[in-house]
């Protein structure tokens, strides 16, 4: 269990991806600045799934929105950039960003999902 849910802050004890921030938990990092890191979903749902988190502690993207907007630009530049690197711009791809319980959220440090290598459908589940 990594109930990070509700707080803020740069770094978060006990948070699933602050551990992978601090290098503490492992991951497949395809990407990496002074803001944002980005990995490859241990549980990947098609060929390119990509996880795109900022290394300050926000549980969703609300709170980023409410303490740090600017680095929600920045991780959309991130992942556009990133789409092209993996080969994905000229046939397409989706960034997902799953908000609470109801919205499919189940790690509560915020992440957007980057997703394609096959043609995705409509509506999500
Ligand atoms: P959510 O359901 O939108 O919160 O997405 C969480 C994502 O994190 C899921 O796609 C999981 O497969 C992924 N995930 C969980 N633990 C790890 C990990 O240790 N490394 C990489 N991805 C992970």
């Amino acid at each position: 269990m990594w109930p990070s849910e509700g707080q803020g802050g740069s770094c978060v004890a006990d948070c699933l991806f602050c551990g992978i921030v601090k290098g503490e938990i492992p991951s497949e990092k395809v990407y990496e600045d002074d803001r944002v890191l980005a990995f490859k979903d241990i549980n990947p749902v098609a060929p390119v799934h990509v996880l795109l988190i900022p290394k300050e502690h926000h549980s969703d993207v609300m709170e980023a929105a409410d303490r740090d907007p600017a680095v929600l630009g920045h991780l959309f530049t991130v992942a556009s950039k990133l789409a092209k690197e993996l080969g994905l711009s000229e046939k397409g791809f989706r960034v997902v960003n799953n908000c609470g319980k109801d919205g499919g959220q189940t790690v509560f440090h915020l992440h957007f999902h980057l997703i394609g290598g096959r043609q995705l459908t409509w509506p999500p589940g």
